[in-house]
């Protein structure tokens, strides 16, 4: 599908057809395409400086996106690269790294949450389950150990999704428990497992999962490269447990879309154990285009929207919009409707040879009628902008309501 352009939430087509963007581009736009504050943040950057290197040398728009991104999440270091599956990468080397120089090189593997994705390059696809990404390349990874995923869904009938999440935490603290002595760290996508199909779960699991962490020494990784700003409804899902990870990783959204760049952020406890005269305790792994400045600008705009528009408060009062809107969602063959802040989604529930053709034209046929969506095995999900409007949420529902109507 070849697109010429953007604007707001639409993308269009060579021939001038319209596509409202219901995935925000792989969940990567913020504030809509062709954003006037964005696109100058990074005209004006490019005319001061497009790059350096961050290597012995430093320049304004990180140290500035870094002090912001330090008092936002509560974490004091920041480490940049360009894209989600680095993050992961940093936070599994700092993380395997820090025991070695605290004298505890036993503590090497990774655990992470059944139907987990934390991205596709070797030590990241490690720790993802989900075989279609994974099977293939299964020789060549590290081997890492999946616990039970809080994911509402996959609870017992009439268990609350609290008493599931709770259940999970229970027998990942028998797990952490014995094995502790060889744990590097935890995994997690907080509060929603997004490329599962938009996995939704309690956040007393988190809670759970930082007390055991803690009692056991084990790191908690927060992978927010989803969730993170304000997808959930708080600028990072972590909020919503009221408790800290030992490292966050950040992307997608953190540019608004623009360009690309990630950052692992960790704690002064953890930078402490890697700054040393000693090369082999320092942290050796970088990349040519850490902390590009124009990235950087892009992140700071981002930010700035987020201060001067008042982007949670009115993203409260969109999300009441469109699930008073919900109501149209009736006498059609889905479950499990769930939102969680700017994120929706419902399982269609055919039966097996049909779900087979709705894979294949489900699609298709709400592309057609102008509508980009991208269901996830059985998962129709909502992730648009967040500059989406009240027509346009009404468009959203109708188009999705009609591509469902018309498979039936
Ligand atoms: C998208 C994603 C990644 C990987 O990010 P890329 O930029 O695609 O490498 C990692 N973790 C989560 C939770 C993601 O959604």
């Amino acid at each position: 599908m070849p697109i010429a352009r953007g604007e707001g939430t639409w993308l269009y087509d060579v021939d001038g057809k319209r596509y409202l963007d219901a995935v925000s581009s792989w969940w990567v736009n913020l504030f809509g395409h062709n954003n006037p504050k964005i696109k100058d943040a990074i005209k004006q950057q490019l005319d001061t400086l497009e790059h350096v290197i961050l290597a012995g040398f430093t320049h304004e728009p990180v140290v500035e996106l870094s002090e912001r991104l330090s008092k936002l999440t509560g974490l004091g270091h920041c480490f940049y690269a360009s894209d989600g599956a680095s993050a992961t990468e940093i936070a599994l080397k700092m993380s395997f790294h820090y025991w070695r120089n605290v004298g505890k090189a036993g503590k090497t593997k990774f655990i992470s949450l059944q139907n987990s994705y934390h991205g596709e390059t070797l030590g990241a696809l490690s720790v993802t389950d989900v075989a279609i990404f994974k099977d293939t390349y299964a020789p060549l990874l590290i081997q890492s150990t999946q616990m039970p995923s809080p994911d509402w869904r996959l609870s017992e009938a009439g268990e609350s999704a609290e008493a599931y999440a709770l259940r999970c935490a229970a027998e990942l603290e028998v797990y952490i428990s014995e094995h502790h002595a060889e744990l590097a760290a935890l995994i997690v996508e907080p509060l929603i497992q997004c490329a599962a199909g938009m996995g939704m779960y309690h956040a007393i699991y988190l809670q759970r999962a930082r007390e055991i962490c803690t009692k056991y020494e084990v790191h908690l990784i927060a992978d927010e490269i989803a969730v993170g700003f304000g997808r959930t409804g708080t600028m990072f899902a972590m909020e919503q447990a009221e408790v800290l990870p030992d490292f966050m990783c950040l992307s997608k959204g953190i540019t608004g879309g623009y360009l690309p760049l990630s950052v692992t952020l960790t704690t002064d406890l953890i930078y402490q154990a890697f700054y040393d005269d000693s090369i082999a305790r320092g942290f050796l792994h970088s990349h040519s285009y850490t902390g590009n400045p124009l990235a950087c600008s892009a992140a700071l705009a981002t930010l700035d929207i987020f201060e001067q528009e008042q982007v949670l408060q009115s993203n409260r009062l969109k999300a009441q919009y469109l699930n008073t809107q919900l109501g149209k969602f009736v006498d059609l063959p889905i479950k499990h409707m769930r939102h969680r802040g700017m994120v929706w989604a419902f399982d269609t529930d055919y039966a097996p040879e049909k779900q087979v053709l709705f894979r294949q034209h489900f699609y298709t046929q709400a592309l057609q009628s102008g509508l980009l969506l991208r269901p996830i095995g059985n998962t129709v999900y909502w992730m648009p902008p967040y500059t989406i409007s009240e027509e346009e949420i009404d468009y959203m529902l109708t188009h999705t309501q009609a591509a469902l109507q018309n498979f039936v």
